[in-house]
């Protein structure tokens, strides 16, 4: 076994770390937060960086699939803001592994190009008003009227959609009962006719700011259909390939970046903060409390980066990555919370980024598959036996 980091991952590190500095200082991030923004200018230079095409190969102009290195993209973006790793996420990964695994030919050469030059994001238009964990039970319609596609419905919690180029709508394609033949993913341009889009105030998570989305006969041509032709009524198998298991992954990278930020400046704050005469981290019960936030964020980076290894080796990875998903994201919680109490009073106040990253980090168990959702995968994916 080696557990060094590759040479080429240290430095990605020591490049984006150089990047938050410079473009996504402390203030920023938090107006960015304050007005729900997305700071398409700062997401633009990380295009011009090359991090868009972390995720295909350079034939569609992107630098090779490397699932760690997006990882570290996503995990040090996150110590700042997600206003723009959320964003980041939408291209590199809802973009480009959604064309790669799913798309056809021509929507490969076309489209990934435009991801990799920050031109191109997808968002997510998956949950419905009465359709949440269980999502094989869309509601939202399209049926197919000559070469077009006309969709019906309204979808939920479709983060930026008012900021992106497509938005990757899971239809109901048609009447069979069977997931496997029923549904289809349709890329709809958020400016077509029909659309109409109206952002939810929700506690964290600004800038890729989540909507209600309808779709009144929506028109679009098959060749929005993921896929094309080919892809119409396996939107199925698109759901349950390999893409899910990044997609746990990419919730795990943005929760060890909260759980970082929040641990690195709880450490700092716990030194600089004197009471009765000490700082108050020579006090055993606040010493305790960030070795543990050492030890938990410590052990969510093993567990991430083994999935990741697995999941860019091509093996099989559901329970590893299930496993990622929900420790990454309870550890943030959790450790978010500590560190607050860390800050006592003032954690409570937006003097100090904490305050926001509390409200980010209790987000993580919700989305990409709860931790419940992720307890059942590990349980159900070892065989651990019920009772008939
Ligand atoms: C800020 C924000 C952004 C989001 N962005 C997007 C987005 O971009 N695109 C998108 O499509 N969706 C998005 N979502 C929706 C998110 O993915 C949903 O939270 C998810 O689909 C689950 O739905 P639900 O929260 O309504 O919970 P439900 O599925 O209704 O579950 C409610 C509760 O029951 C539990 N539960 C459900 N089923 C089971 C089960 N089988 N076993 C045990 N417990 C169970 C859950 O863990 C949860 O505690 C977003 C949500 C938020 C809050």
């Amino acid at each position: 076994m080696n557990f060094d980091i590759p040479e080429h991952i240290v430095l990605l590190q020591d490049t984006l770390r150089r990047f938050v500095a410079r473009h996504m200082p402390r203030e920023s991030a938090a107006r960015w937060d304050k007005e729900n923004h997305f700071p398409r200018e700062v997401f633009k230079q990380l295009a011009d960086l090359g991090l868009l095409g972390l995720t295909f190969p350079e034939k569609y102009g992107g630098t090779g699939r490397d699932i760690l290195a997006t990882l570290v993209v996503i995990e040090e973006l996150s110590r700042r803001s997600l206003a723009v790793s959320v964003p980041y996420i939408m291209g590199s990964c809802y973009a480009g592994m959604n064309l790669l695994e799913c798309g056809s030919e021509r929507q490969k050469r076309e489209l990934l190009p435009k991801v990799a030059s920050g031109d191109l994001i997808f968002a997510y238009g998956w949950s419905e008003p009465d359709v949440g964990a269980d999502v094989a039970s869309v509601k939202t319609r399209a049926t197919r009227v000559g070469n077009h596609v006309v969709i019906n419905g309204s979808k939920r919690f479709c983060s930026g959609a008012d900021i992106c180029d497509y938005i990757y709508t899971l239809v109901r394609s048609s009447d069979s009962e069977a997931k496997s033949g029923a549904l289809s993913f349709v890329l709809v341009p958020p400016h077509t006719p029909g659309v109409t889009i109206t952002r939810i105030e929700s506690l964290g998570m600004k800038g890729a700011a989540t909507t209600d989305v309808t779709f009144t006969d929506v028109r679009v041509p098959i060749e929005n259909v993921m896929n094309e032709e080919a892809g119409w009524n396996r939107g199925w198998s698109m759901i349950s390939g390999a893409g899910l298991d990044v997609e746990k992954l990419e919730v795990a990278a943005i929760s060890l970046g909260l759980a970082a930020a929040a641990l690195d400046d709880a450490w700092d704050y716990a030194q600089q903060r004197t009471q009765f005469g000490r700082p108050i981290s020579e006090y055993q019960s606040i010493r305790h409390k960030l070795a543990d936030m050492k030890t938990q964020v410590h052990a969510a980076r093993l567990v991430t980066h083994h999935a990741a290894w697995l999941a860019n080796e091509g093996r099989r990875c559901g329970v590893e990555t299930s496993m990622a998903k929900l420790f990454a994201a309870e550890t943030a919680k959790s450790v978010a919370l500590d560190a607050q109490t860390i800050f006592g009073a003032y954690g409570y106040v937006k003097d100090f980024d904490i305050e926001r990253n509390v409200r980010d980090a209790l987000l993580m168990p919700i989305i990409g598959g709860s931790s419940a959702i992720q307890r059942n995968n590990i349980a159900n994916w070892l065989g651990l036996g019920r009772s008939k």
